[in-house]
This record gives C-alpha cells, structure tokens and sequence, in this order.
C-alpha cells in the first residue's frame, strides 16, 4: 500500500472509531425536584444542600432545580434557592403545594392557581426558567384537564419540564431515614449499593424505550430529589454513571432536545415523556407498566438485597 493508501485508510478506521463512540454515547442531564430545609437523622439542610452542589461543582454540570414554592417559603429556603442561583443552576416551578392533578377533586383552575403561585416564589431569581414540572409527574386525569393546563402553560410561556428517566429514589430516602432514626450509626452500605443499581436500570431502560420509540438518541434528564441520599451518595451515583457510558450535560442543553415539546395524546396523562409517547403505540405500550414507577416495584427486591448483604457480612467477620 502507497503512504497516500495508508492515510486514507487510517482516516477511514479513525472515523469509524469516532462515529462508534458517538453511538454509543448516551447524554443526561440532572434535575433535582423539591427542594427542602426540612430536618433528617444526620446532616442539617445548609450541610445536605452544601455536598449536593458541590458534586455538581466536581462534575462541572448545571442542573435544574425543580421548586415546590411552599417548602422553601421562608427566609432559610430561599437562602437556599438564592445559593444555588448563585451557582448558576436553572431555578424552574414545581407547583407552589405539590397538589396531585389526577386526583378527581383536583380542578383545573385550583391547580393553575397553584402553579402561579409557585411561578411567583422563583420569578425573581436570576437563574428563573420557565418550565413546569408536574408533582407526581401527574398532568391530568381527564382530556379536558390536561389540555387546560397545557393552554395555560404556553399562554404564560412556560414549558413542561419533562423527565426522560424516573425513579423512586424518593422510597430509599424514605428507607434510610427510617432507619437512622433506629440507629444513627446504622450501615447504609446496601442502601446505597440498591440506589446505585436502580438508577443505573432505570437510565439503561428508559434509552432502550427511547431507541424503540424515536428511532435516535435523545438528551435525558433524569429525575432525583434534594434528599439526605443524594447529599450522601449523589458522588458516587454520578461517578458510576459516568464511568458506564454516561455523558453528564448542562440540564439547559438538554432541554434543547425536540423531545421535550412533544405532547402525546393519552389520558390519563403523566410519566416520563419517553413512557407517555411510547403508550401510543400499541405494540410497546403493552409492555409498560402503570404507574411506570414506584415503591411496590423497589420493596422486595430492597428488602432481599439487604438481607443478601447481611449475610454476606455476617460470613465475613
Ligand atoms: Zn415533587
């Protein structure tokens, strides 16, 4: 072969090499709902709030933060809000009482109302987006109230903040504050070890439901709380997310994909955005599971996970 041969050819496999690590990258951006200066067993919320933002400072990502107005309506929370504007992460609505709209007692104009007022406990912010995040990921129970809320987010200029990847990080927090309060110098070791596993699941499913549905890849944001277990472990999460193919992005940057501004037409309407365009059409949407997550989903499979580990433990001394 000519040196001009060579060339080309090492120009061919030097771009097949590239576009393969393109393929194979999977992009996700961070958002943290429900901010809180609530107490828990260990570390005070100026400590818990201190080590989630510094992860994101070592990660060298932006997040956005999703705030439920009536927990921080005082002059601690909105320290709290104004440290992370500071940081420039994205300060977006969360409703202002976390109302649950597929409730049947819930009425469009009581939940526009209380979306408004969570728009008025961000609005001065710097960092202040215009994106809604539904509680409970909830956007209506009735066509009529889903529609409603959609007129009346774009007639305010507002976009639905839309999680790709959910999960129920939520229930584990939940386990180990429980079980601080038993014992505060309790092992949290395989709690920590279930978090890690089902996020990374959860993030594996939800791009595979994405490739089936979209045909391409799609920027995620995955959904996790302003918790006691991610001021504990989010370091962790975001290393072995990391480490698995995972390429942490701005959550602005995310938000720039065409998926977030797709509105499937299912009733009741809620979930990840990916789980909602997937249940209109039929052949996948018999696949996927109501609600697409939860506790019953994670408890057996936690508690066998730790009772694995106990014993795994016990052997070994
Ligand atoms: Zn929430």
């Amino acid at each position: 072969m000519t040196t001009k041969g060579y060339i080309i050819s090492f120009l061919i496999i030097f771009f097949c090499f590239q576009s393969n690590i393109d393929f194979a990258q999977k992009f996700l951006a961070i958002t943290i709902d429900d901010p809180t200066i609530e107490e828990t067993p260990k570390l005070n919320w100026q400590m818990r709030d201190s080590l989630i933002l510094r992860t994101f400072d070592k990660h060298k990502i932006k997040v956005a933060l999703f705030v439920c107005g009536m927990k921080v309506d005082n002059l601690s929370g909105r320290s709290l809000l104004a440290n992370w504007d500071s940081k420039n992460h994205m300060i977006c609505n969360h409703s202002y009482s976390h109302l649950y709209y597929n409730s049947k007692s819930k009425s469009t104009e009581n939940f526009i109302n209380d979306f408004k007022n969570g728009d008025s406990t961000i609005m001065t912010y710097r960092n202040y987006t215009k994106l809604f995040r539904f509680p409970y990921l909830k956007e209506g129970n009735t066509v009529g109230k889903r529609d409603s809320m959609r007129a009346a987010l774009s007639k305010l200029g507002y976009r639905n903040g839309h999680v790709t990847i959910d999960a129920s990080d939520w229930y584990i927090d939940a386990l180990i504050t429980e079980k601080l309060k038993e014992d505060i110098d309790a092992d949290l070791t395989p709690y920590k070890e279930y978090y890690l596993k089902h996020i990374l699941e959860r993030a594996n499913y939800y791009d595979s439901l994405a490739h089936l549905v979209f045909k391409r890849k799609i920027s995620h944001t995955l959904l996790i709380h302003h918790s006691l277990l991610n001021a504990l472990f989010l370091d962790d999460l975001l290393s072995l997310l990391e480490a698995k193919g995972w390429k942490l992005i701005d959550a602005k940057k995310a938000y720039e994909d065409k998926v977030f501004l797709k509105q499937p037409n299912i009733e009741p309407c809620g979930e990840s955005i990916i789980w909602q365009c997937a249940s209109e059409i039929e052949a996948i949407s018999k696949t996927l599971r109501y609600p697409a997550e939860d506790e019953e989903y994670e408890k057996q499979p936690l508690e066998i996970y730790i009772k694995e580990y106990t014993t795994r433990t016990n052997k070994n001394k």
